[in-house]
């Protein structure tokens, strides 16, 4: 997925899970946030899925969250968002819309292969990963109905309880 799926996969982990919004936001943001950076600004990295979109950056990034939380006495709630969140990022970026993750590299070698930019593929519909978009949309639509239906909904109770204080 790209960034608008990341958003709203972290706004369901918080809708559905109870994940702890900001922590979900910011781990299903992570892997592409440093991922990119380091492949298309340092070129110190093989392909811009690495090293986050691996098994021992989601460790890794957990297991410092979680210290990070022992700190800030947020351990539980913080690692939780954390784990699951970055989880359901892998997940949506993995072979169920049609991608491929090195999650296990460099124990496994992978066919890595990179745009020359970010979304560059995009540029050419001949080369649409319509799986991939598909499962875009979904998730995308899903979400903004949730917080649609929320800003209605708290809309009518705050109208209510203008009503109901005289
Ligand atoms: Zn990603």
């Amino acid at each position: 997925m790209i960034l608008p799926g990341h958003i709203a996969a972290a706004v369901l982990c918080h809708r559905y899970a109870a994940a702890d919004l900001p922590v979900a936001m910011a781990a299903s943001l992570a892997p592409d946030v440093v991922d990119k950076a380091v492949y298309y600004g340092t070129s110190l990295s093989p392909s811009s899925r690495l090293p986050m979109h691996t098994l021992w950056g989601w460790f890794g990034t957990t297991l410092l969250v979680a210290l990070i939380g022992l700190v800030c006495a947020r351990a539980a709630t913080w690692t939780y968002a954390w784990f699951l969140s970055y989880g359901v990022h892998l997940l949506c970026d993995s072979g169920l819309v049609g991608d491929d993750l090195p999650l296990l590299y460099p124990l496994v070698s992978y066919e890595l292969n990179s745009p020359p930019f970010p979304l560059a593929y995009l540029l050419d519909p001949a080369t649409w990963p319509w799986p991939k978009l598909i499962a875009e949309a979904i998730v995308v639509a899903w979400a903004a109905w949730i917080v649609w239906r929320q800003s209605v909904r708290g809309q009518g109770s705050a109208r209510h309880t203008n009503v109901a204080r005289p």
